[in-house]
Order: C-alpha cells, then structure tokens, then sequence
C-alpha cells in the first residue's frame, strides 16, 4: 500500500510499504477514507526527529470502512464505517474505566516510561504504524472504533478522532465560569475548535490570539473576539486586561505547544517572553531560556489570580523549568495531556447532528490526495495557502 513515511528532519515522502496484516484475534483492518494532518504531526517533522525512524508512518487522525476482522471481533463487520481514536487504548483496564484512556494500562509504554500507545507516533509512543496511509492495522477491534453512520461525508466524523475530544478536554479542563472569560492561544485546529466549543457550551467571552492573519480572521467569522500576537506583546497583554477589568481571564488554554527552534513564530515568542512587565516575569524568562515554551509562559502572564489553564498544546522538553514562584503565587491550576478521546465520544456525537452548530462540515481548509502529503506538510507548517486543517485522502 502507499503511505506516508519518515525519511529525516522535514523530510516525509509517500512510499510503497506492505499491506498490514491481522496480528491478534480482536484485531481489524481499515481501508482509510479520509487521515487528518495535525500540529501534533509537525512536532515529529521537526522537533522530535530523534524519536523517528526511517520509513515510520505517520498520522493519527484516521476514519474508513473495515476491510477485515480477525476471528475474535464481535462487534464490526466487515463494510462498517468507522472512526480510529489516536490513542490506542484497551477500554478494559482500570484508567481505561476511569476516562483516562490515554493511560491505558494494557499500551502504556512501560520501557519510554510514556503513557499508552498512538497511532503512528513512532517508539516514543508504542512503535504502532500510523493512518497517513491506505490501510491501517487497528486493535483492539470490539472496542476502539468508533462506529458511525453512513450518509453524511467523512469530514462530519473524522474529527472524532483527535480535534473534536482534543478541544473537549481542553474546554472541560479551563472550566471557564458562565460568565467569564476564556483566551485560547493559537487558533490552528485545535484552538479554532476550543473556541467553537466554548462558544456553543456558553461561555460568554472567548478571545482567540494568534498571528496568522487567515486564522484571526476564521475564528472572527464565528464571533469570537481575536487579539493579533503580531501587533505586539504589550497591545496583547493590555487587550486581554481591558477586556477582563484588569484582572486578565479566568482560564486560558494553550493550544500552541512547543514551537520549533528558529523559527519566526518561536522568535516572536521569545521576544514576548523577554519584555514581560513584572520583575519575575524577566527571571522566568532567564530560567525558562527556551523559547519553546513561549505560549505557556503568556499563558501564565494573561491567566488572573486564582485561574486555570489547561493546556493541550504538546511540550516536548524533559527538563524545562516552569515559573513556579509566580504559578504558586497567581494560584494558578494548571491541567494538561492527552485527549482520552473516547472519554468524550457520548458527549461529542450530538453536536455532530444535521444542524451542524459546529461547522464541522466547513472545517477543512484542504483536501488533498495522499500521493501530495510532503507538500501539504511544507504548507501546514508554514501556514501557507490559508491552511489550517488538512485531510489527506487515499486514492480509491
Ligand atoms: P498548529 O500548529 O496548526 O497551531 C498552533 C497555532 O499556534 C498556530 O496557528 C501558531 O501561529 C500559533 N501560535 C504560535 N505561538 C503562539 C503564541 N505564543 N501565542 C498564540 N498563538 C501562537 O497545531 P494544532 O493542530 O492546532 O495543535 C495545537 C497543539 O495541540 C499542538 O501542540 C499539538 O501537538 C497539540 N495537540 C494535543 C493533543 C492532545 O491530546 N493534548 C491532541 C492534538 C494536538
Ligand atoms: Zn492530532
Ligand atoms: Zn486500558
């Protein structure tokens, strides 16, 4: 089959790689239809390279048709249509039955000391091939799909699969008051989503910031209000204050995660760092020294006295310093990790009705055949073309 794999820093290609194969009983094959690109995908691009092996396949954001069943799966057909959540998780174990999915016992990666197995994220989560292909190997077969109905196109279902419960926790973790005000930083899909979702579940303000000019502008068709990072760091902390009487919002999400190295966005954000106004604010700065962690420490200096940010945005360092001093001084509450995606799955699948209250149908900037997923990697990570969410679809 035709995939897309790992090659080197930036480097991705389609390649012909075998067929997956029934490995266990429960196991099932999926024939994929539509395979999202997420910013989770540029990190292993770019910053987690030494993870990656050559001719790795990528992606974690996949739906289709079941091809096949191993002898012990019960509860699809082949012909059902499905749709694959990134974390592979047993839905048997004791996280597994407390909504902690992506703690799965059963996939914990015991040996990385990480938490359960992805799709296609490599020997950093499990070594499980990933969905940016024609066919995936999926396990756990009775209890991992998602089934969904036919009719509707892929783009009502696919997002089930990371964007939708990615922005779900997050929303459910800032647990903004009715009547408060919740910032999302960086408004790619993930963001965009967090600010839909706050907005349909009620939260009276939600301020979206980012610096792509066609991302402030999508989230602003939909009635959130937008702060432009690019105009200056100062402009974007007094916004936010002049919008929350000066105390700055009740929760924040950071849906931004690690940015690369040299790159201008990181470059922004360093500099924003290094002017905040505070004398430990400055100290933060020197002890945090990376500029990959640049959203979270705005996070940090927009979130008021007593508030919450939660964080879904994904941080790769081991070793990086937080500002303690000033998070156990603010009273900050700070929660974060993976989606535990089918943990939301009972509440998510109503918002996906005709109705569409969250355009999901519209969501997708790009369809693209899997045969150009390089390119479309190289315009996702330099925001080109007005990407913001990328499907990749496998040629029939
Ligand atoms: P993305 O790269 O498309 O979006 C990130 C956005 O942040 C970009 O638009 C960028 O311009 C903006 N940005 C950069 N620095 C900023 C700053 N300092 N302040 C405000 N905005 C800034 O990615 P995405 O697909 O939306 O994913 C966002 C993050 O969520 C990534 O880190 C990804 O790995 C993570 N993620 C986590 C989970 C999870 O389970 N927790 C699941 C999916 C994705
Ligand atoms: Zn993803
Ligand atoms: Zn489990």
């Amino acid at each position: 089959m035709r995939a897309l794999t790992f090659h080197g820093r930036r480097d991705v290609r389609v390649d012909t790689v075998p067929d997956p194969v029934i490995q266990q009983p429960d196991d099932v094959i999926v024939q994929v239809t539509s395979s999202g690109l997420c910013g989770s995908d540029l990190h292993l691009y770019e910053v987690l390279t030494p993870f990656l092996e050559e001719g790795d396949v990528l992606g974690h954001e996949p739906m289709g048709v079941v091809a096949e069943t191993g002898p012990g799966v019960t509860e699809l057909s082949v012909g059902d249509r499905v749709v694959i959540p990134f974390n592979v998780n047993c839905g048997n174990c004791w996280t597994c039955d407390q909504g902690l999915q992506s703690q799965c016992e059963t996939t914990q990666n015991r040996e990385m000391g990480t938490g359960a197995s992805l799709f296609g994220y490599t020997k950093l989560y499990g070594q499980v091939p990933g969905g940016q292909a024609e066919y995936l190997r999926v396990p756990f077969g009775n209890s991992l799909p998602i089934k969904v109905p036919s009719g509707p196109p892929d783009d009502r279902f696919v997002y089930l699969s990371d964007v939708m419960p990615t922005a779900y926790q997050a929303v459910q973790y800032a647990d903004t008051p009715a009547d408060g005000t919740l910032v999302v930083l960086g408004l790619g899909p993930i963001g965009d989503m967090c600010t839909r979702l706050a907005r349909h579940l009620g939260v009276r303000q939600v301020i979206g910031i980012d610096r792509v000019p066609e991302r402030l502008q999508r989230a602003e068709a939909r009635g959130t209000t937008t702060i432009d990072l690019a105009q200056g760091d100062r402009e974007v902390r007094a916004a936010v204050h002049a919008l929350t009487q000066g105390r700055g919002a009740d929760a924040v999400i950071d849906a931004v995660g690690m940015e690369a190295h040299g790159s201008p966005v990181a470059a922004a954000g360093q500099k924003l760092a290094s002017v905040l106004p505070s004398a430990v604010g400055q100290k933060m700065m020197q002890t945090a020294g990376s500029d990959r962690t640049a959203a979270l420490l705005l996070a940090i200096e927009l979130v008021r006295r007593g508030g919450t940010i939660s964080l879904s945005g994904v941080y790769g360092g081991a070793a990086t310093p937080l500002p303690l001093l000033t998070l156990f001084d603010k009273q900050i509450q700070l929660r974060m990790g993976q989606a535990n995606v089918w943990r939301w799955i009972p509440d998510l699948l109503p918002l996906l009705d005709d109705d569409d209250p969250l355009g999901v149908e519209g969501f997708a900037t790009h369809r693209v055949p899997l045969e150009q997923a390089p390119d479309a990697y190289r315009m996702f990570q330099e925001k080109k073309d007005g990407a913001v969410k990328v499907l990749f679809i496998p040629e029939p």
